[in-house]
């Protein structure tokens, strides 16, 4: 039977592009009769986010999506979580070390440093040279008595080429002299993703891969891991990235790309599922055009289940399809527009004027109003889905505009990498403004204008908490375009 699965890495947000993988995979199981997993691969210690697994768990949820096996529903081929499963692939690594497939490598990282350094100087591309491929029992005993750290990497030939099957593309084949000696064990004991992701998917007998187009060029690697352990290659299937209007991969700086952002904004899930399957027009071709709403109207509205009875990766089209938000906005007006007014008033109460949001206005109004009528005056920003910083309202006197630019991108960086407290993001702001000479009235006076779209507003720090981060960074982001 068919087995598919998504497995991200939980990093930060979830990512529009996990919903739309991860929409294609369910669609094909759906179809087949198949199970769909859900894995987190969460090796990458440096890039871990606490919050973020559930964050993934509520997003898909809340866009419809189920899975048959996962770390929150158990499964046959458990633990779903790598991190639980480290046993596991240093047993396997084991195994490539012992069929001389794998390597143990010695080399410090200011050594690995100072080759990357050399090779960019000669214009090569930068790789491991593999010079210790062949190290012998002793030299690799002396390493080791040294107490120096090793890392285990795959043992690429130097010759040929890997060649596999891509079920959209066809062949694909890449020369050996262009794979790198792949590590795939670092020092810490955790694997890479290229070992743990093979491992997983061979031993929860995954079928199928089908996953964003990004990972075409570790295929190869995979592929050579496949051989190695002596193990059936599953089908690999590369979807087409979402691409930006200019057709750039879809990134943060250009769209909201968090799932919590949209949620937040209020985007209903069916009209965000409804878009993500109309993405590379693997639903029956319509004229959606925004041009043509008419005809667009009812041929692009989609349930899960039309999906699943319709959609097929025979009509994906592998140009990038375009995450336009002006289609997404329509789209989800549409949805509105179809709710009964009993639905909409229900809906509304569910989101915009929930009594989780409304609680959280307490402490912004309680002590700044005289009569209940003010509350609007004070909470706008947070209900609006722009708002207009007038200019000589936000750039502190003694600014230019390119000065304030500077510092809002700086700012926006600053504000993405930190968590969404009171207590982390004051901080952070301050160190940020001390840096680089902004005062501290300055600097918060700037971020409440292009939050607010005043100069005065209920506390800026309590004010971003409510909003949320995703839509804070947004605006921020759309204050820089
Ligand atoms: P960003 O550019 O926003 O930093 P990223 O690639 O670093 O994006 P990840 O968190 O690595 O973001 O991506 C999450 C998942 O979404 C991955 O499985 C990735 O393959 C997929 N993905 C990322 N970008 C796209 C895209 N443009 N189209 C389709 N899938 C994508
Ligand atoms: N962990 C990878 C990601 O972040 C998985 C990619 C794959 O599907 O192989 O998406």
């Amino acid at each position: 039977t068919t087995r598919v699965r998504i497995a991200p890495s939980p990093t930060g947000d979830p990512h529009v592009g996990t919903a739309y993988i991860g929409l294609l995979n369910f669609l094909y199981a759906r179809q087949r009769g198949g199970q769909f997993i859900l894995r987190i691969e969460d090796t990458d210690r440096a890039r871990f986010v606490a919050t973020s697994e559930q964050e993934i768990f509520d997003s898909l949820h809340w866009l419809g999506l189920t899975w048959d096996e996962g770390p929150d529903v158990g499964g046959p081929h458990g633990p779903y979580r790598q991190s639980e499963r480290t046993g596991i692939y240093r047993e396997y690594v084991q195994k490539l070390l012992d069929n001389n497939t794998a390597y143990r490598s010695f080399e410090t990282p200011e050594e690995l440093e100072a080759l990357r350094k050399s090779q960019i100087a000669a214009k090569l591309p930068p790789r491991y040279n593999g010079a210790h491929r062949e190290l012998t029992p002793d030299q690799i005993a002396a390493y080791e008595a040294e107490g120096r750290p090793s890392v285990i990497r795959l043992k690429v030939p130097t010759e040929g080429s890997t060649t596999f099957r891509d079920e959209l593309r066809g062949d694909i084949t890449f020369d050996h002299t262009n794979v790198d000696d792949q590590i795939l064990m670092k020092s810490d004991g955790f694997p890479t993703y290229h070992l743990a992701n093979v491992v997983d998917d061979h031993l929860m007998r995954i079928t199928d891969v089908i996953r964003a187009e990004e990972w075409i060029s570790s295929t190869p690697k995979h592929v050579l891991l496949y051989n190695a352990f002596g193990w059936d290659l599953p089908k690999f299937w590369h979807m087409p990235l979402l691409r930006n209007i200019d057709k750039s991969k879809i990134s943060k700086r250009k769209n909201p790309v968090s799932l919590i952002f949209y949620r937040q904004a209020g985007f209903l899930p069916e009209a965000v599922i409804n878009f993500l399957g109309l993405m590379g027009g693997g639903m029956p071709q319509t004229s959606g055009t925004i041009e043509d709403k008419t005809h667009a109207a009812t041929a692009d509205l989609f349930t899960i289940p039309d999906m699943i009875e319709r959609f097929s990766f025979a009509k994906i089209s592998l140009g990038g399809p375009v995450f336009d938000l002006v289609k997404l906005k329509w789209l989800n007006g549409e949805y509105l527009r179809a709710l009964t007014p009993e639905a909409f008033f229900q809906t509304l109460r569910a989101t915009v004027f929930s009594d989780d949001f409304l609680r959280q206005l307490v402490p912004l109004i309680q002590t700044r109003v005289e009569i209940l009528g003010q509350t609007g005056d004070l909470t706008d920003f947070l209900f609006s889905d722009s708002v207009m910083p007038p200019q000589d309202l936000f750039v502190p006197r003694k600014r230019t505009l390119e000065e304030t630019l500077t510092f809002t991108a700086d700012l926006l960086t600053t504000l993405e990498a930190t968590p969404w407290t009171v207590e982390a993001i004051e901080p952070a702001m301050k160190a940020l403004g001390a840096e680089k000479e902004w005062s501290v009235k300055e600097n918060f006076m700037l971020l409440r204008a292009i939050i607010t779209g005043k100069t005065a507003s209920p506390p800026l720090l309590e004010s971003l908490i409510v909003f949320g981060k995703a839509r804070s960074l947004d605006r921020v982001r759309r204050f820089l375009e």
